[in-house]
């Protein structure tokens, strides 16, 4: 209402002094915007009262025009000078943005408009200019950049990890996707260290299986136990910044002050942790350091829920598979696994010219072994001939259990005499195996094996299967804990 009513009185259409009467140096000095003057040389000839105010009156006393040239930012002399020079050369109007000195020491952002001064006679006289301080807007830009770059950052990782689940999918075994995961973490993590590390089976050790970055570098040891990880023992994230080693997880090595391990978890299932050594962080700090943690341990926390839903079906479908194949006592391949093994074994060996060796053993008397010492005693022997075979041979050999307590061990690219002689070792270790059962010895085992081998030719698997099934006869007839090489040679000349 005030406002309006001394707006009235304002009367716009006459002015109340004429354009002589008024002071413009004056009405300069006291201008709400920053204003100056040059001559025709560039020396400064007159600012304003805001100008001065700015830099601090005492300076442009003292220093006069080269006040100005003081208070630039070092990094933006040449700039300015350059755009000086042009203008005096060329006498067109210019712009230019710089930072100067506020008296109290802080940088500020400005634009400079300049244009040429003409004088009455139409010569070049100098340049008269304003200056506007544009920080805030600066400091707006920017912001508005940063959160550009976040975004695309964003989208960029999230790209990433859309494209490691796509892998992921289409794996058909947990070891595939380790080295998916570390091309992928190499880039998801570009300036860290990491490793994915997974529960051995019986889940008392957390072994790395892939790792990325700087390898050679990394501080975490390869195999964990499980309570020397603060993550694994909280079933959530630990992270490590700057400390003084208090917080340190046992398995991690001095010398690596920023890291975290996040906890692989599905269904409410531990499956393991990943562990990433934050190398970038070292040279970030305030603001930008509390970003780049915080960003990194979203990422983590995606990646390692991605990567649980992964590991467990592929888990699931490795247990249903193993089913399948192998037989739940001692864990070789069962029949069914042995045959279609044998089948592709005896084309690949024909095609590659190559030998092909099968043992048949048999342990032997092991009727009367169940009948003397009972089921479950006759079960731990099957268990550990079993861990036996498995030591015993290479793991290209294909180790079977053929039924009861009947193993066949099929043996590509192989000649003969290795393959005889491998039988008999077998013969030994098993006749010098010491057994205890509920704290008693159990007698001596021993087992016959009847061996067969073919040579660049293609027949029957039943045939060759036959042919060791002759051979185990005759030994066991021989008087059991031996070798018998089938008469049968399989070998086309
Ligand atoms: P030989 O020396 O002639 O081979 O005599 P043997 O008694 O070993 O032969 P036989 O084939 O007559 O007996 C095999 C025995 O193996 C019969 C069965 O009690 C035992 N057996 C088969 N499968 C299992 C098993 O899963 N666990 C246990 N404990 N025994 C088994
Ligand atoms: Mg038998
Ligand atoms: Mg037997």
């Amino acid at each position: 209402m005030e406002l309006n009513s001394s707006m009235n009185e304002v009367n716009t259409g006459t002015p109340a002094i004429s354009l002589e009467e008024i002071n413009f140096q004056t009405m300069a000095e006291d201008a709400p915007v920053t204003l100056w003057l040059t001559d025709i040389h560039g020396n400064i000839i007159f600012t304003n009262n805001q100008y001065k105010n700015f830099i601090g009156r005492e300076k442009v006393e003292k220093m006069g025009g080269k006040a100005w040239f003081n208070a630039l930012h070092p990094d933006d002399r040449d700039y300015c000078l350059t755009v000086f020079k042009d203008a005096f050369e060329t006498y067109k109007s210019f712009t230019m943005e710089y930072r100067l000195r506020r008296r109290d020491g802080e940088y500020r952002h400005f634009i400079d408009h300049g244009e040429p001064y003409i004088d009455g006679h139409g010569r070049f006289s100098g340049f008269v200019g304003s200056s506007t301080d544009i920080t805030e807007q600066k400091l707006s830009e920017d912001e508005l950049k940063k959160s550009h770059q976040e975004l695309t950052q964003y989208n960029y990782e999230m790209n990433l990890i859309n494209q490691l689940n796509s892998y992921l999918q289409v794996c058909r075994a947990v070891d595939e996707t380790y080295p998916i995961v570390s091309y992928y973490a190499e880039q998801i993590f570009p300036d860290c260290t990491g490793a994915l590390y997974l529960f051995n089976d019986k889940k008392t050790l957390v072994e790395s299986m892939t790792t990325w970055g700087i390898t050679d570098d990394i501080k975490s040891a390869p195999v964990i136990a499980p309570d020397d990880c603060w993550s694994l023992r909280q079933g959530k994230e630990h992270t490590t910044l700057d400390n003084d080693g208090r917080l340190r997880c046992k398995h991690v090595s001095e010398g690596v002050s920023n890291y975290i391990c996040e906890p692989i978890i599905a269904q409410g299932e531990m499956l393991g942790m990943l562990h990433i050594e934050f190398n970038g962080a070292k040279h970030k700090v305030g603001e930008e350091k509390t970003y780049y943690v915080e960003s990194r341990k979203r990422l983590v926390k995606i990646t390692a829920d991605n990567l649980a839903l992964s590991l467990v079906s592929l888990k699931l479908k490795e247990a249903l598979q193993s089913q399948s194949v192998r037989d739940p006592l001692t864990s070789l391949f069962n029949r069914r696994f042995m045959e279609e093994s044998l089948e592709r074994e005896i084309h690949r060996c024909a095609r590659a010219q190559h030998g092909l060796g099968l043992i048949l053993s048999d342990i032997d008397h092991f009727k009367k072994f169940n009948d003397d010492y009972g089921h479950d005693a006759g079960d731990l022997v099957l268990v550990e001939y079993a861990n036996i075979l498995k030591n015993h041979f290479r793991s290209s050999d294909v180790i079977c259990r053929y039924g009861g307590e009947e193993f066949i061990i099929i043996m590509p690219d192989i000649n003969k005499d290795h393959l005889v002689k491998r039988a008999q070792i077998l013969c030994q270790e098993i006749s010098s195996l010491e057994l205890l059962y509920q704290n008693k010895p159990l007698p001596t085992i021993t087992a016959s094996c009847g061996v067969a081998y073919l040579h660049n030719t293609l027949i029957e698997k039943s045939d060759i299967i036959k042919a060791a099934d002759v051979a185990l006869y005759e030994a066991k007839n021989n008087g059991r804990n031996q070798v018998v090489v089938s008469e049968t040679e399989f070998i086309d000349i």
